[in-house]
């Protein structure tokens, strides 16, 4: 059985009571979490998931709200859950000192720190593909705030391939970067365009036809995305959707 589990589908600022964001992509041959933000042990307590299941974290970029959870995700791993199975954490280049130094700005410095557990930091480079064991990854720069590395990812395994936006706004390479996946699960945080390094509803109903992909799952929503009633005929992702690959 494949399947992904929205665990955390707001904007950066929980609209609509949403968590931030982050997905849990289970395989026959693992699961695999896509980014952690800093509600995301909230949302996986209440789904009734077990941080343990979780083989690898896969962060997209250096924002709070799609990797902050981290930190405390390691000490539950040592103090809650004493977990003994492996951990990898995939991300950007610089992704093991920026969750360090995220720690010690939150009071829970983790530099020397021992695990009970194999852990490991990976860095996913651009446009070079990674063998995790339960997926392959290959990462996509894409148009967010420079700062924070912003890349999409695009997943394959058991025979599924997933494409994820991360954050973004509008470029032209986004539509080949995503083509033929069977699952693109794309941000759309306004309503309206107005803001660089976000997508709007506006901006993706016009541009729906440059897209051959499979379904098409809006998330990272906002709050006039949130509160429209229609979404020009795309699917809008949900907290605690569940969907079958
Ligand atoms: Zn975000
Ligand atoms: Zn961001």
């Amino acid at each position: 059985m494949s399947e992904l589990v929205c665990i955390g589908t707001s904007d950066a600022f929980g609209a609509g009571g949403r968590r931030q964001s982050a997905y849990l992509l289970r395989l026959p041959s693992g699961s695999v979490l896509l980014d952690c933000g800093q509600t995301t042990l909230t949302g996986l307590s209440s789904s009734g998931i077990d941080r343990e299941e979780i083989e690898a974290i896969v962060v997209s970029h250096f924002h709070a709200d799609h990797f902050g959870g981290i930190p405390l995700f390691l000490l539950g791993s040592v103090f809650a859950d004493e977990r003994r199975g492996p951990l990898r954490i995939v991300g950007p280049p610089g992704i093991e000192a920026r969750v360090h130094e995220a720690a010690r700005a939150l009071g829970h410095p983790l530099d020397r720190r021992s695990y009970d557990f194999p852990l490991s930091f990976e860095e996913l480079p651009n446009g070079k593909e990674v063998d995790l064991g339960p997926v392959r990854l290959r990462a996509f720069e894409t148009f967010h705030s420079p700062d924070s590395h912003p890349h999409g990812v695009l997943v394959e395994g058991s025979g599924r391939r997933i494409a994820y936006s991360g954050d973004t706004g509008w470029f032209d390479q986004l539509p080949k970067h995503v083509r033929g996946s069977d699952l693109f699960l794309c941000e759309c945080t306004l309503d309206r365009q107005g803001f660089e390094y976000h997508l709007s509803l506006e901006e993706l109903a016009s541009r729906r036809a440059d897209f051959d992909c499979g379904r098409i799952l809006l998330t990272h929503l906002g709050a006039e995305m949130r509160a429209r009633s229609d979404h020009e005929g795309f699917e809008i992702a949900d907290d605690d959707l569940v969907l079958k690959l």
